[in-house]
């Protein structure tokens, strides 16, 4: 793979970044990851905006401006011959001797690689996915998309070990979201439920325009938080993300959702979401 690295591209095994990096020593780091179909960006404008929100919370710079950032994803998908999967871009504080203040002044650092994924033909997404719920461990920001990821990424071991794909986050009786997803539910007379944003869980790009096509195809959307209880009792499950479009939850601790099958509203809705930002790539 050829990657990108403060200015430069070059293969992976020659891509450095100095001991100090404050993303490496303090997750002092913010990420977006865009997906990619037919070669185009899926809502790259959107990934911007929440990037300069992540940034904004940070008081963090990026050393590329946004028309920078386009052209350099654009080039590490020409140079990757990437036409479907992701392209992953990191943005830190840079290198500066430990200290737990931000420094006065230091670099930022920005490197981006791609991913290669088979997005639509998806076997996870035909399946679909067996949570657990976990107590939510994180910090209290979840708004801002560090990569302080090891509380997700513990979560997701616990849901392996038990046999299950993901967890459900739980604070205070409620589902906050996925390790690495935003959590829905369909209830019985079809209302399309997701927790309402706030501080608590990540704004996910892709929950926003899930919301936009779903009101647009004449679908109620409610924003709001639901318990565990009420989603083992919902129609339907899923999950939306970058990497995992609209997959469905068939299972959730152990108890089968509906016919444990993927349900006809979150098919409906994922294939809704593939054709809409197909068309919108760019
Ligand atoms: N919540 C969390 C905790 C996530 O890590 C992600 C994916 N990065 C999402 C939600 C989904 O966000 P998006 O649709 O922008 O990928």
């Amino acid at each position: 793979r050829i990657v990108y690295v403060n200015g430069d591209y070059l293969p992976e095994a020659d891509a450095k970044i100095s001991v100090f990096d404050r993303g490496f020593l303090f997750a002092d780091a913010v990420y977006e990851v865009t997906s990619v179909l037919d070669g185009r960006l899926v809502d790259f404008p959107g990934h911007l905006a929440r990037l300069h929100r992540s940034l904004g919370a940070l008081e963090l710079t990026t050393p590329l401006d946004d028309a920078g950032l386009e052209e350099m994803h654009r080039e590490l998908l020409k140079r990757n011959r990437l036409t479907e999967g992701a392209v992953y871009m990191q943005v830190t504080r840079g290198a500066a001797d430990r200290d737990f203040a931000y420094p006065a002044s230091s670099e930022p650092g920005l490197v981006a690689f791609t991913q290669a994924k088979a997005l639509i033909e998806s076997p996870t997404a035909a399946k679909g996915i067996r949570v657990i719920s976990v107590q939510d461990i994180r910090w209290a920001r979840r708004d801002i998309k560090t990569t302080q990821l090891l509380g997700p990424s513990m979560c997701k071991m616990i849901a392996k070990k038990a046999g299950a794909d993901d967890a459900w986050f739980v604070e205070e009786g409620f589902v906050t979201e996925g390790t690495s997803n935003n959590a829905w539910i369909i209830t019985a007379d079809g209302a399309i439920v997701t927790r309402n944003l706030s501080a608590a869980i990540l704004h996910g790009i892709t929950r926003a325009a899930v919301m936009t096509y779903a009101e647009a195809a004449g679908m109620r959307v409610e924003e709001r938080p639901f318990t565990i209880a009420e989603a083992q009792g919902a129609a339907e499950a899923f999950i939306t993300s970058a990497s995992a479009f609209v997959t469905p939850v068939v299972e959730i601790d152990g108890v089968p959702l509906g016919d444990g099958a993927p349900g006809p509203v979150t098919k409906r809705l994922r294939e809704l979401y593939i054709a809409e930002s197909r068309a919108r790539a760019s």
